[in-house]
């Protein structure tokens, strides 16, 4: 009673639908029973990919069934899709052991399998690669550090891009191994028909990164031998993002858009990245409908496809519906793993802060909170494709756990890295900000970004 109480003092909205959200999610949350199916029966969903598409199906029926209206797919061109294929690595001197290697995607393959000895190539800028880029022919390169854009060329990214790909191009290597960022020598996905950093190139664990060095430190050159089988389809295809509204009774003209990306990566079901954050969606507007709440304004989610690609499935949402855009009140995404919500990041705006403090304040009343309205950025996702665009935008930073050191982007990527009690609380937040958001004030929309870096 004391928490109803407090819930209404202190957000001014009724504390009683804080209440209810809250309650009607902890008795009656089908969120874990989703996420068992989209990672156990549909699978991975690598953009392009049948599975996206099972996963579209799927995730059409489940908002459908949890009361959503203009249930519908808007779909954008994507370009000829890439698979994975049978990929392997052995050092064929020193311990002579095979080696994990996962190939990046839209990376063309090896054409069968090729050998060469490895150097290490640690070039942070353009100038440094140019210099010893004729040297690498022949070679397996250890990427150590690539180059990035210094401030000048930050100026111009795709021109960037563009001298660095000439550079990949003009070079005869054998291939390139990039080292992991994840512990436990897990390897990571990562790529996208933008996002190709070159061809035949594939991420290999830390220490076998580190073995590399060891050797080369005392004087031997690694020989290593390795197939990557992925390849690209024949056609080009279509992806497509999938929509579903709680249509608003007094606004509906006004939009709140909830975005989570159905898209994974393709060597784990994605349960973390980012099937939480889609159950956790679906669960909002089933707990809202079945308790007959009706907002003011339209309640939109939006699953994207493409967000590991390279946020494609937003900005084609963008690009599809820009003079739409004044009308979209806020975006919020929830793509930071699976672990409680603790801050409301990416948009922290001053002209934002009070609209944003007043949708989280009725969580701490109902003992989800405090949830903290920050600036730091919380995850790269299709928020920030909005917020260029001067949309008022923001993410959920969720507690981390092992999320970005071990789950990430890499084939653990599981049903047990997912607590129910966790993801209950993120539905529950997102439940009672998106219901701030519905019906409280208007966020005004900043000047968009003239050169956002996406
Ligand atoms: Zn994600």
């Amino acid at each position: 009673m004391l928490a109803f109480v407090m819930a209404t003092l202190i957000s001014g909205l009724d504390g009683g639908v804080a209440q209810a959200l809250v309650h009607e999610v902890d008795v009656h949350s089908e969120s874990m029973r989703n996420l068992e199916e989209l990672c156990d029966g549909v699978g991975p969903r690598l953009t392009g990919s049948a599975g996206l598409h099972r996963a579209q199906t799927w995730a059409a029926a489940k908002l459908t069934a949890a009361g959503a209206t203009n249930v519908h797919l808007e779909s954008f061109a994507l370009g000829k899709p890439w698979q994975r294929g049978s990929e392997r690595a052995r050092l064929l001197n020193g311990n002579g052991l095979p080696f994990d290697i996962a190939q990046w995607g839209w990376s063309t393959g090896t054409a069968g399998v090729v050998r060469g000895p490895v150097v290490v190539l640690d070039a942070p800028t353009l100038a440094q690669f140019e210099a010893v880029a004729a040297s690498l022919a022949g070679k397996v390169v250890l990427l150590k550090r690539r180059p990035q854009p210094t401030e000048a060329e930050r100026g111009d990214v795709p021109a960037f891009r563009e001298r660095m790909g000439k550079l990949w191009g003009s070079t005869a290597y054998v291939a390139v191994l990039v080292p992991s960022e994840r512990e436990s020598e897990l390897l990571e996905m990562a790529g996208g028909p933008f996002l190709k950093l070159k061809d035949r190139v594939a991420f290999i664990g830390r220490d076998q990164a580190a073995l590399f060095e060891r050797m080369i430190a005392r004087g031997v050159t690694p020989q290593v031998e390795l197939v990557l089988g992925g390849a690209f389809g024949p056609t080009a295809v279509n992806e497509a993002n999938v929509v579903a509204e709680l249509l608003g009774t007094e606004r509906p003209d006004e939009v709140v858009i909830l975005g989570a990306h159905l898209d994974s990566w393709d060597l784990s079901p994605g349960a973390t990245d980012n099937g939480a954050g889609v159950v956790a969606f679906v669960e909002v507007v089933r707990a809202m409908h079945a308790l007959g709440l009706r907002p003011k304004r339209t309640l939109r989610v939006v699953l994207f496809a493409g967000e590991e690609q390279g946020v494609l499935g937003s900005k084609a949402y963008l690009a599809a519906h820009a003079a739409d855009m004044a009308r979209i009140q806020a975006v919020f995404v929830l793509d930071a793993g699976a672990g409680q919500v603790v801050a409301l990041a990416d948009g922290k705006v001053d002209a934002w802060a009070e609209a944003l403090t007043a949708a989280v304040a009725p969580t701490e009343a109902v003992g989800l909170g405090p949830i903290e309205v920050a600036y730091a950025r919380a995850s790269g996702s299709d928020q920030e494709v909005f917020r260029a665009a001067g949309v008022p935008a923001f993410s959920a930073r969720q507690e981390q756990g092992d999320y970005w050191s071990h789950r990430h982007h890499s084939r653990i990527d599981t049903l047990d890295a997912v607590k129910p009690e966790s993801l209950k609380q993120a539905t529950q937040v997102s439940a009672l900000v998106a219901w701030g958001l519905l019906n409280g004030d208007s966020l005004p929309h900043e000047p968009p970004d003239p050169n956002p870096v996406l």
